[in-house]
């Protein structure tokens, strides 16, 4: 008998769809954000995955610097290789889980709620469509609602009401020191996650958790002084497909985390982190940014 583990699932974004008949094209890769390999549309599924030669697995890894937040992504990395990011909140009571990743097996499930111990995972939100991946199945794993913009519902493409909360406020609390906060750019509902952590270490300051509308970029990672006009972090419609977005986008992404006290930003992949100085730097690279598109006047700049 077929289950959801047969759904189709489209190799190169890990889109799960709710049937196991293959759809002629995968909507969110046909999309100019993302891309189709030019040997065509290829499909698996949950349990083609679970089977493959590949032995896929899933890593959970805290954060260094702290002990409220583990990391989570699968090895060998597999279509888009983003991570998701387990927050335990200021409480002590609950969890959330910032962002999906497509892989999910029994040990996975196992290992987070041995980690989760007393504390109840309350929500998963996700930062965009890319990343919706197979959310369904890990919301239905843990019983736990998963938060989803309205603004973004057209790209959902697997329907399913008893676990999907659909939201249309710009800032949204989901626990004690986890909020989510409407960015736009890369997407209408485009969200980033402020965590304001209970480990002490981190003096009441936040960390903020980007995917797509801003995205670490590689001279962003770790603490070396870098020469002037070097960026930390880009703004873009499209990263496969290399396209920006416009100045205007870049400010309304910025005035929606400007008020946001963070000095530390986890990107979506493995070792995108800005680990100093992350607001000031992202302020920077916003101005960077719009003056390299050739702006010498804009609201932007005048930040
Ligand atoms: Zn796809
Ligand atoms: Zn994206």
């Amino acid at each position: 008998m077929s289950t959801s583990l047969d759904y189709a699932l489209c190799a190169t974004c890990a889109t799960q769809f709710p049937s196991a008949s293959q759809p002629i094209i995968c909507p969110i890769c046909e999309d100019p954000r993302q891309w189709v390999p030019a040997s065509g549309q290829a499909w698996t599924t949950l349990r083609g995955l679970r089977d493959s030669a590949h032995r896929y697995r899933n890593v959970i890894e805290p954060n260094p610097h702290d002990p409220n937040m583990h990391f989570i992504r699968t090895l060998p990395s597999f279509s888009i290789s983003q991570r998701a990011i387990l927050l335990f909140s200021s409480d002590g009571k609950s969890a959330v889980l910032w962002d999906c990743i497509p892989f999910i097996d029994d040990a996975t499930v196992r290992d987070i709620k041995q980690l989760l111990g007393d504390r109840a995972l309350v929500a998963m939100v996700i930062s965009h469509p890319h990343f919706y991946s197979t959310h369904v199945e890990w919301a239905e794993a843990f019983r736990c609602p998963v938060y989803l913009t309205t603004k973004d519902r057209p790209w959902v493409m697997r329907p399913a009401p008893t676990v999907q909360v659909f939201f249309d406020k710009d800032v949204l609390e989901l626990a004690p020191g986890i909020s989510v906060h409407r960015v736009g750019g890369h997407f209408d509902g485009s969200l980033v996650c402020a965590f304001e952590s209970p480990t002490p270490s981190r003096n009441g300051k936040t960390a903020l958790l980007v995917a797509d509308s801003i995205a670490v970029a590689l001279s962003g990672i770790g603490e070396r002084v870098r020469l002037q006009g070097t960026v930390s972090f880009t703004f873009m419609y499209s990263y496969p497909n290399m396209v920006p977005l416009t100045p205007d986008a870049v400010l309304h992404i910025w005035n929606a985390v400007k008020n946001i006290d963070f000095d530390v930003v986890h990107g979506g992949w493995d070792g995108r982190d800005v680990w100093t100085n992350a607001r000031a730097k992202m302020l920077e690279s916003a101005k960077i940014f719009v003056r390299s598109m050739g702006y010498t006047q804009h609201a932007m700049l005048e930040e």
